[in-house]
C-alpha cells in the first residue's frame, strides 16, 4: 500500500509524461482484468492505475513529491477512483477500442516530440569523393530556445494543468443511440490534447521551445562515397516541439564530372592519345594520377603522377587495366584505372612528312590497300550479321 509510486510504475523519478504513461500503458496491457481475471493481478492493476492517475497529473505529482497524500485520504476505499480523475477515462483510452487517434493509446499528449530529419545536398570533387574530405556545412535549423530551455513557458511562470480535461487531454462525449448510450473521447479543445496550458508563453519562441538558427558544422565524408551516399549526421537534425531531441541530418553526396577520368562503380576510366608514330614504336607516358587533384603538403607520399607503357605496335582502342589505381571502396579495397589508347592520325602534313610517309607505305606495299573487314573486335556489328 506505501509502496512508492514510481517503483510500481518502474520509471525514474524524474521520468517524463511520456515515459510514464509508456510504462503505465505496457503494464496494463498485462494486468487488465479482460486479460487476466486473477484477484491478485486485479489488485496489482488497481495500485498501478492509482500510481498513473498520480503521476500522470502534473498537480499532484507535485504534492506527491513533496509528500503528500494528493487524494488526501487512503488509497484503496474508493477502488481505485480517485476524486477528479475517473478510473474509466484512462480504461476508455487505452481499450476503449475508438481507435481515434491512429490506433495507438491516448491520454495526455506529450508537447514534446522528436524533431524531424534534415537533408542536404552537396557536390563535391571526384578526388574528395575517392579520398574523402572535410567540409564545412551551414545549416539553417531548429535548436532549443535558450530562453525558456525548450518548455514554452515564460520565465517565471510554469504550464498549468487543463481545468477543462483535468489534465488528461481529452473529454467524453455521450451520445444516446438505439444501440444504448456510446461513449466516445475526443481530445480536449482547450488544450489540445497536451492536458496541460501555458498561460505564458515564452516571447523568443511563441511557447514552440525552439527557434531557428544558423548552425556550422563540420561533415566528414568517407572515401568511396559515390553520387547518392547520403551520409548520417545523428541528431544534427531540428530539435522538436517542446525542445524534443534533434531528428538526424544527412548528407546526400552528389560527384562532379572530372575533365579526365569517368568514374563506373570504383573503376576509372580515361582516354589517352597518341601519335600514330609513337604507337608504332612504342613510348613511356607519364600521366596524373587521381591523386593529383588533392591538395597535399610536400613530402606526404602521394603518387601525382604514374608511367604508361605503351608497346611497339599498339592499336587504337586497346585498353590497359592498372590494378588498384581506381576510387577506394567504402568497405575497403580499390577499383582499377583503365585507360583506352586512341591513336592520332597526323592531320596535315607537310611536303617532307608526305614524302617520308609514301615512302613507308611504299616499303610496306600499303600505296593501295584494299579495306579488311574482320570480326574480332566488331564481332558485335559484321559476326552477327555474316554468321560468325
Ligand atoms: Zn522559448
Amino acid at each position: 500500500m506505501s509502496q512508492d509510486l514510481y517503483d510500481l510504475l518502474g520509471v525514474a523519478r524524474d521520468a517524463d509524461a511520456d515515459t510514464i504513461k509508456k510504462a503505465y500503458r505496457k503494464l496494463a496491457r498485462q494486468l487488465h482484468p479482460d486479460v487476466n481475471p486473477d484477484p491478485a493481478t486485479q489488485e496489482k492493476f488497481k495500485e498501478v492505475s492509482h500510481a498513473y492517475e498520480v503521476l500522470s497529473d502534473a498537480q499532484k505529482r507535485q504534492a506527491y513529491d513533496r509528500g503528500g497524500d494528493p487524494f488526501g485520504g487512503g488509497f484503496g476505499a474508493g477502488g481505485g477512483q480517485g476524486a477528479g480523475f475517473s478510473f474509466t477515462d484512462i480504461m476508455d483510452a487505452f481499450f476503449g477500442g475508438q481507435g481515434g487517434q491512429g490506433g495507438g493509446g491516448r491520454g495526455p499528449k506529450s508537447r514534446v516530440r522528436r524533431g524531424q530529419d534534415a537533408l542536404i545536398r552537396i557536390e563535391v570533387d571526384l578526388a574528395e569523393a575517392a579520398f574523402g574530405v572535410s567540409r564545412e556545412l551551414k545549416v539553417d535549423t531548429a535548436v532549443v530556445c535558450t530562453t525558456c530551455h525548450g518548455d514554452g513557458a515564460a520565465p517565471g511562470s510554469e504550464p498549468v494543468a487543463c481545468e477543462t480535461c483535468r489534465g488528461v487531454g481529452e473529454v467524453a462525449h455521450v451520445q444516446r443511440s438505439f444501440l444504448g448510450e456510446v461513449r466516445t473521447l475526443r481530445p480536449c479543445a482547450a488544450c489540445r490534447g497536451f492536458g496541460s496550458i501555458i498561460p505564458e508563453p515564452c516571447r523568443e519562441c511563441s511557447g514552440d521551445g525552439r527557434v531557428r538558427s544558423r548552425r556550422t558544422l563540420t561533415v566528414k565524408i568517407p572515401a568511396g562515397v559515390d553520387t547518392g551516399t547520403r551520409v548520417q549526421l545523428s541528431e544534427q537534425g531540428e530539435v522538436g516541439p517542446g525542445g524534443g531531441p534533434a531528428g538526424d541530418l544527412y548528407v546526400e553526396i552528389h560527384v562532379a564530372e572530372h575533365d579526365v577520368f569517368n568514374r563506373h562503380g570504383n573503376d576509372l576510366h580515361c582516354t589517352v592519345s597518341v601519335p600514330m608514330t609513337a604507337a608504332a614504336l612504342g613510348t613511356t607516358l607519364t600521366l596524373p594520377t587521381l591523386e593529383a587533384d588533392v591538395e597535399s603538403g610536400a613530402g606526404s607520399g602521394v603518387e601525382t603522377e604514374f608511367e604508361l607503357d605503351i608497346a611497339p605496335g599498339t592499336q587504337s582502342g586497346t585498353e590497359q587495366v592498372l590494378r588498384g589505381r581506381g576510387v577506394p571502396g567504402l568497405r575497403g579495397g580499390r577499383g582499377d584505372l583503365i585507360v583506352t589508347i586512341a591513336v592520332e592520325t597526323p592531320g596535315k602534313l607537310d611536303a617532307r612528312q608526305e614524302e617520308l610517309l609514301r615512302e613507308l607505305a611504299a616499303v610496306r606495299g600499303e600505296e593501295s590497300p584494299d579495306g579488311q573487314v574482320r570480326s574480332g573486335q566488331q564481332k558485335s556489328v559484321f559476326g552477327r550479321f555474316f554468321g560468325h
